[in-house]
């Protein structure tokens, strides 16, 4: 243990040198500072010769997009750290191994996962991961329903929800996603040439009432220890691997919401298609791959997670005829909903997405904005009453 200060590359080269047993004592390490991120320090160290390398991730005491005027909790690093250990415990392939840490230094080092592609980026360049689906739906099976009172003694889980108290990153997902993109916020960030439809957001009571209606889901339903930053940004890929990383937002929380962020993510990059495509028959292949990808990781979550609330319920009223399919029901619907709040902050909120706002000729940026939001109002709108994922497609479809 040794009080905190903002690792300086020394640093984190002498720090990997102290992890016994990864590299030797007289090897020429050589670091560099790799993090794109607004909150943290990400450096990799290696070992050229030894063809050896790892990551250290430090967490800053302030968000750098604002400067140091907002404080985040250090305590997010251990939050992270803790969480990771877990996932990797439940899913060892689609999580990096997890090497060591220290909670005051706010640090976590991991496997280097240089090798993978950023799946935002590997989406943005055109390519396509047909094993994603599955890997990411047993992802969110596996570490939701394990870590939830139907997988896990229901005494240690308080005692573990607890351990996740993550209130500084808990309240960016209430503003920046639940609060600011449905009134005229400081924080809000738009273009222009779309104001009148930002506006129009402020108007809407309707939507207004769904998402007070998931927003309250958000901040009272600890179902189970969800990742709570699950974007395309957060997932590692490459066409047979799939790693998840990033989770410094966990909390007990509702169970589409983590659904409902990797919906939402393939929905802003179909809504960005045409700004990317070069012609009309890749676009609609990739807006087919992109739709099949959904209906796919839900189809993955929904048989995996009843898979093991049959072979593993430790519940004894879990086994109440009826119960599953409404308890899957209510995920569903929350999913969608989620997915839609997910949509719209990432068009008219704080932070936006690379899949649209790197997209080059402004009429085609303008209308990826402008099908992004009638996709996510639609989704808010209609996850009360969605009997099923294939209303997600229509919507889509509908909207573009
Ligand atoms: P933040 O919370 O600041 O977004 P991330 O954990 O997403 O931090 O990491 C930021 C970036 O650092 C990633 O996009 C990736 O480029 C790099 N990175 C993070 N973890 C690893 C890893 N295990 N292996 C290789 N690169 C990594
Ligand atoms: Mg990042
Ligand atoms: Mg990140
Ligand atoms: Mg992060």
């Amino acid at each position: 243990m040794s009080s905190y200060r903002p690792f300086s590359l020394e640093d984190a080269t002498a720090y990997a040198k102290s992890i016994p047993g990864f590299f030797a004592a007289d090897a020429a390490l050589s670091c560099e500072e790799i993090g794109d991120g607004n909150l943290n320090l990400v450096f990799r160290v290696a070992d050229p010769q030894q063809n050896k390398s790892l990551i250290i991730k430090q967490a800053l005491p302030y968000a750098k997009v604002v400067g140091e005027s907002w404080p985040l909790s250090l305590d997010r690093a251990r939050i992270e750290r803790n969480a990771l250990e877990i996932q990797h415990r439940l899913c060892p392939d689609l999580v990096p191994a997890i090497y060591g840490g220290d909670d005051e230094l706010a640090i976590t080092v991991m496997e280097d996962l240089s090798g993978y592609t950023i799946m935002r980026q590997g989406l943005i360049a055109g390519n396509t991961y047909d094993r994603f689906a599955e890997h990411i739906g047993r992802f969110i099976a596996t570490t939701l329903f394990y870590t939830s009172d139907l997988g896990m003694n229901q005494q240690e889980k308080k005692l573990q929800s607890a351990r996740f108290i993550n209130p500084d990153l808990c309240k960016i997902t209430e503003d920046l996603i639940f609060e600011d993109p449905y009134r005229d916020a400081a924080n809000n960030s738009f273009t222009e040439d779309i104001r009148a439809e930002a506006e129009k957001l402020w108007q809407d009571h309707a939507l207004h009432l769904e998402v007070a209606l998931l927003r309250e889901k958000f901040l009272t339903q600890g179902q189970a220890l969800l990742h709570g930053d699950l974007h395309t940004g957060s997932i590692f890929i490459t066409p047979e691997s799939t790693k998840v990383i990033d989770p410094e937002f966990a909390y007990y929380g509702p169970i589409g919401f983590d659904i409902g962020a990797v919906i939402a993510n393939l929905l802003l990059n179909y809504a960005a298609q045409p700004g990317w495509s070069s012609n009309d028959e890749v676009l609609q292949e990739r807006r087919s791959w992109l739709l099949t990808t959904i209906v796919g990781v839900w189809n993955h979550f929904e048989l995996n997670f009843r898979k093991f609330w049959d072979a593993d319920g430790i519940d004894i009223m879990s086994k109440t005829p009826g119960y599953q399919d409404l308890y899957i029901d209510q995920i569903r619907k929350d999913a969608i909903g989620f997915a839609g709040c997910k949509v719209i902050r990432r068009i008219v909120g704080l932070s936006h997405v690379a899949d649209i706002d790197t997209i080059d000729d402004e009429l085609s940026r303008r209308q990826a904005k402008v099908t992004a939001l009638e996709i996510g109002k639609r989704l808010i709108k209609g996850s009360r009453s969605a009997a099923s994922i294939a209303e997600v497609i229509e919507w889509a479809k509908a909207a573009a």
